[in-house]
């Protein structure tokens, strides 16, 4: 028989998914928790990237060609597994092991329909957004990730909510400041004079998923508000 984990009933628990870490939670004891991802995606890709450049090298069908060609195959392969694994582990860990009942994502939908405006955008910012698009959706599987969480949530006998995560990540949890969050920007500064707050960009915006939870419209009983800022511990979980 499977090893029950002790189940915080009332126990809420509000994850960030990103590219830097997979999935960054804070809970409604203000704890956090950093659960890294598939660590070893660029050395994937530049295994796969020189094999393809010699293969293309090659004439069509010669023996040479169709030698890169399994080899390429038996890498992406290989990737994917590793990868898959690791979202497996990862989803199996915030589905089965945490302790709260109540788990919450951003719609990452909405992620991709801000990537698509992009008609002014300059050839440079072009590439770039599509080397981020194979980042977030091919490398990261992130869509993956949810359907794990998706089904492992009911498995485990948990309530995966999933809300918009508009401006999350742009807005300062305290004062509510909006300002542009580019991703290479790690640490949330908010330039707010009154405010002033410094934190980790994931933590921050996991903070505001929590709490966009709690206000959430509809009908729903009895969620504990606690403030996110009570108990600030970090813990850091596992990295894979
Ligand atoms: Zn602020």
């Amino acid at each position: 028989m499977r090893k029950q984990h002790p189940m915080r009933e009332d126990g809420v628990v509000a994850f960030d998914l990103g590219i830097k870490t997979l999935a960054t939670g804070v809970t409604d004891q203000g704890r956090f928790y950093h659960i890294g991802g598939f660590k070893s995606y660029r050395y994937y890709n530049k295994q796969l990237d020189k094999i393809r450049s010699k293969r293309d090298k090659c004439k069509k069908k010669s023996r040479r060609y169709i030698r890169l060609s399994k080899v390429y195959k038996r890498v992406s392969e290989k990737k994917r597994n590793k990868q898959r694994d690791c979202l497996h582990k990862a989803s199996h860990l915030i589905a089965g092991k945490l302790a709260e009942r109540a788990v919450v994502i951003g719609d990452l939908s909405q992620r991709q329909m801000v990537m698509k405006n992009h008609e002014s955008e300059t050839p440079k910012e072009h590439t770039k957004r599509r080397i981020r698009n194979r980042m977030v959706y091919n490398d990261w599987g992130l869509y993956g990730f949810t359907q794990m969480l998706e089904y492992k949530c009911v498995r485990f006998g948990k309530e995966l909510s999933i809300i918009s995560e508009r401006d999350t990540t742009k807005m300062c949890h305290v004062c509510k400041h909006k300002q542009d969050m580019p991703l290479w920007k790690r640490t949330y500064r908010c330039s707010n004079e009154n405010c002033g707050l410094v934190m980790d960009r994931d933590e921050n915006s996991a903070v505001n998923i929590y709490e966009r939870f709690l206000a959430r419209p509809g009908p729903h009983t009895g969620d504990p508000v606690r403030c996110a800022e009570c108990s600030p511990q970090s813990t850091c979980l596992k990295t894979f």
